[in-house]
This record gives structure tokens, C-alpha cells and sequence, in this order.
């Protein structure tokens, strides 16, 4: 049997965590097994379904490396498909047109609720006849197409994740509607359950692997799978992703959509290392590994019943251990739309040189890519205001001096192209002029850097002469110190 797995999202909102970390364990075992991951687009709701959405969601798991094999395939192409399922399931005698009206659905309700009963529907149009419903057409109502489901059914399944499970067809709210809008003549707008079904059997999927929210609909879809002659699939039901407190993750907790993740600066391959720690861990406990890595390794034993809790730390950590590691002249790509959003100016392909040096500096002391532009500044600009402290070491005694003696022999000359050549002249100053060395490093930076903390001053200082911008900010920190 080849392995074939999908993941559905709806486009009526951008890519969500949940959906991306589902789509991961997707496809994490059809890498493992040597299989085929689709996507497919459930955009039956037009009314909430947008195009923008269905962009975001297919820019989200390409940036995550979530490819797929095939697809994307649109529900809203297919809807031929669902119309001639149920057609089946009306010729065979398992699904008919019901009348209600939503008042009746809801003193239908009350009645229960007063009952003490849970809310159902009781399936009184099971029997009507053709001229009963042509009777209610003529009143101006319209039908809805209901599948017949057996309350007296027990629905089992093995779960992948969750061990054995057993509903009872009672439990599951009478007929389900599987089309709305329909008439005698004609059928409406297919549900959810119908479209899913419908396709994960034209598409051979042979395990469902989704959210443990969808735990209700698969007893509905497994008796609609009987109902239509098909092969039941395997199915996972994942954790949901809990925020702190151990709720449900949800918009308000703020950041939920992968692109805000992205513009918050986790890179793709953090964010889905981290995805698939949500629920899932190694047989060898590491926790550091590309989705090539984890897909090896993936299986459903691993994967917990309990929800998973969203770490910060522990996203800031993957990270930055990804951005501690990655080549600078990669990195550097990540970097610039920060540093261009920040408005500092530089052009991308002339000064690729001196940013990609700059990238391999800070690139050690990152958490999140925006951290890059706060630690970056200094490099942009000619010349940079001083800190209260960086002024503070400008006015110790001595530093004018080594400052003039250090411009002075910049200016004439003195090579200054490696961390060599850096150290050499810093070792001349200190000798000429008989200070401390400490002195002669602290006033640099205070001079060059504007500020007493900052990444490696030699380093820093090979970018700002490559730069040109060493001498006119050792000359304005001169001034300062005299000042
Ligand atoms: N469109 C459904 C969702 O986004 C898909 C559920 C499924 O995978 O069957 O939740």
C-alpha cells in the first residue's frame, strides 16, 4: 500500500498554527513511508472562503517546506462530484430532502433542551412523499438533504494516536444535513462531511491524519463511507495546541498565523523543527533536527493524547540555534528585508560584501531576525550619537590622545584588512602611547560603535573601515572628547 495523506485546510483564514503542525505530522509520515502528500483546498463556504487566504496557506507550507506531491485541488472545482454522491445515496434510500424551517428546527430545541434532552434532529421527514415535498416547495420552502444515520449503530475505529474508539450513532445528533439549498429537482451546496469523504475516497487517501476536533465527523464520515461503497481509511487525530494557561490556542492569544510567525522572524526551518516537537518527540530525546531528519524517525507511538503546550522559550531557542548556525551568506538574506523595512540604506547587490561579514558577526548573538537591526544600526550610518556611557569614556584622561594618534595613523596608511593587521595597530597605539590596553579598546568602541556594548569591536572596525567610516567617526569622537 502506498501512503497517501492530505491535508484540507479552509481558506477563511490565513495558515494557523494548528493547521501547519497537522499539515507537518501529514507530512513527516508520508516522507517516512515513502508516500504522497496532497493539498486540498476546502473552499465550500464561499461565503467566508477567500482567495488571499488560499494564498497565504500555499506561500505558508512552501516557506515551510511542507511541499506536496499533488494539488492544489479546489473542493469548489469538484462540486460535480459531491452532487453525483449524493444522488447515489438518495437512489439508494440512506439520504432525503427535509423541510424545515429554521423556527421549527428551533422550537424543535426548546422542546428538548426543556426536556432535559441534548439538542437533535428528529428526523421527521424521513417519509415524506414526493408530493408532500412538492406541497412544502409550493409554500416557498426549501430542502436540506439529510443522511439517514442509525441510532442504534455502534462506529468504531482503531486510532492511530488515540488508541481504540467507539461512538454511538445516537450520539451524533440525528440526520446529518450533507446538502443545503436543494429542491426536489435539484441539490444544493454540498457540507463539509460529503465534500471530505467524497474526496479522500477519489483521492485513495489511506490515512486521515487531522486535528482531535475532527473526533465527531469521523463516526459521521466512516457511515457515510459504508454508505458509498468505500475503503474506511486509517485515521490520526492530533493534540490540539493549548496556550499557557492550557486552553485552546486561539487568536487571542495573539500570534497564530505562520506568516505573523514569519514576520516576527523565526525562521522556516525553526518554526518547523518546533511544530513538530508540538506533540510528538524523538525516540532519541534530540530536539534539534530539519523535517528531512524528523521524518525519518516519525511515527504515531511517539505522538501524545495530551494537548500540546506552545513554549515561547522554546521556539527562541530553536531559533537561535538555527540563526547561530546558518552561513552568513545565507543569513545575510534573511537579514536585509529587516534591515531594509528599518529604512537603513545600502544596496543589495553592491555592498553584498561587507553585509554578508556583517551577517556572520551578529548572526552569533540573534534570538530573532528583527534583533538584527537594533545590533545592526551603527553599520548604516556615517556617523552615530554617542551613549551616555560611550561619552563618559570619551572624557577619560588620555583618550583624546589615542584617538589623534589613531586617526593619524589610518590616515596615513596603516593597513587595516584583517584581525592581523587590526591587532597589530591597536598594539602600536597602546605601546606609543604607553596606556593600558583595556583603555585603548574601551575608547574604540566608545568611538566607533557610539555605545560600551555592542557585537566584536575588531571585527566591527574591519566593517567600518571597509566602510570608510572609521575615520570620519574616529575624527567627530575627537571633537567629542574635546569637547
Ligand atoms: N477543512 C477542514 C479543516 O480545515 C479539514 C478537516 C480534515 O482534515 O478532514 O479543519
Amino acid at each position: 500500500m502506498t501512503v497517501r495523506v492530505r491535508i484540507a485546510p479552509s481558506p477563511t483564514g490565513n495558515l494557523h498554527i494548528g493547521t501547519a503542525r497537522t499539515a507537518v505530522f501529514n507530512w513527516l509520515f508520508a516522507r517516512h513511508h515513502g508516500g504522497q502528500f496532497i493539498l486540498r483546498v476546502e473552499d465550500t463556504d464561499t461565503e467566508r472562503s477567500r482567495p488571499e487566504f488560499t494564498q497565504n496557506i500555499t506561500e505558508g507550507l512552501a516557506w515551510l517546506g511542507l511541499n506536496w506531491d499533488e494539488g492544489p485541488f479546489f473542493q469548489s472545482e469538484r462540486l460535480d462530484l459531491y452532487q453525483q454522491a449524493i444522488q447515489t445515496l438518495l437512489n439508494k434510500g440512506l439520504a432525503y430532502r427535509a423541510y424545515d424551517t429554521p423556527e421549527e428546527l428551533d422550537a424543535m430545541r426548546t422542546a428538548q433542551k426543556a426536556k432535559n434532552q441534548a439538542p437533535r434532529y428528529d428526523n421527521r421527514h424521513r417519509d415524506l412523499t414526493e408530493a408532500q415535498q412538492r406541497a412544502f416547495e409550493a409554500e416557498g420552502r426549501q430542502a436540506v438533504i439529510r443522511f439517514k444515520i442509525d441510532d442504534g449503530r455502534t462506529i468504531q475505529w482503531h486510532d492511530l494516536v488515540r488508541g481504540p474508539m467507539t461512538w454511538q450513532g445516537s450520539d451524533l445528533g440525528g440526520d446529518m444535513v450533507v446538502a443545503r439549498a436543494s429542491s426536489v429537482d435539484r441539490i444544493g451546496q454540498p457540507l463539509y462531511n460529503l465534500a471530505v469523504v467524497v474526496d479522500d475516497m477519489d483521492m485513495n487517501i489511506t490515512h486521515v491524519i487531522r486535528g482531535e476536533d475532527h473526533i465527531a465527523n469521523t463516526a459521521k464520515q466512516i457511515l457515510l463511507y459504508e454508505a458509498l461503497g468505500g475503503q474506511v481509511p486509517n485515521f490520526a487525530h492530533t493534540p490540539l495546541i493549548l496556550n499557557q494557561t492550557g486552553q485552546k490556542l486561539s487568536k487571542r492569544d495573539g500570534v497564530t498565523s505562520i506568516s505573523d510567525f514569519q514576520k516576527m522572524g523565526f525562521t522556516a526551518t525553526a518554526l518547523a523543527n518546533y511544530m513538530t516537537l508540538l506533540g510528538w518527540s524523538a525516540p532519541d530525546s534530540e530536539e534539534l533536527f530539519t523535517l528531512e531528519d524528523a521524518a525519518q524517525k516519525f511515527s504515531f507511538d511517539r505522538v501524545n493524547k495530551a494537548g500540546a503546550k506552545f513554549d515561547w522559550d522554546k521556539l527562541d531557542w530553536l531559533n537561535s540555534q538555527y540563526l547561530h548556525d546558518i552561513p552568513a551568506t545565507e543569513l545575510v538574506n534573511l537579514l536585509m528585508p529587516y534591515w531594509q523595512a528599518a529604512g537603513f540604506s545600502f544596496d543589495p547587490v553592491a555592498d553584498q560584501d561587507w553585509l554578508t561579514t556583517l551577517a556572520g558577526l551578529l548572526g552569533p548573538g540573534l534570538t530573532r531576525l528583527p534583533d538584527a537591526v537594533d545590533q545592526g544600526r551603527f553599520f548604516f550610518s556615517e556617523l552615530m550619537d554617542y551613549s551616555e556611557a560611550a561619552n563618559k569614556q570619551l572624557h577619560q584622561a588620555g583618550v583624546a590622545d589615542l584617538l589623534q594618534v589613531t586617526l593619524e595613523k589610518l590616515q596615513s596608511g596603516s593597513a587595516l584588512d584583517s584581525l592581523d593587521t587590526g591587532k597589530t595597530l591597536v598594539n602600536e597605539v597602546v605601546k606609543a602611547q604607553g596606556i593600558k590596553k583595556g583603555l585603548m579598546m574601551k575608547s574604540m568602541r566608545a568611538a566607533l560603535m557610539g555605545d560600551m556594548k555592542g557585537p566584536d569591536l575588531m571585527e566591527s572596525w574591519l566593517i567600518l573601515h571597509q566602510r570608510q567610516f572609521d575615520v570620519p567617526r574616529l575624527k567627530a569622537a575627537l571633537e567629542q572628547a574635546q569637547s
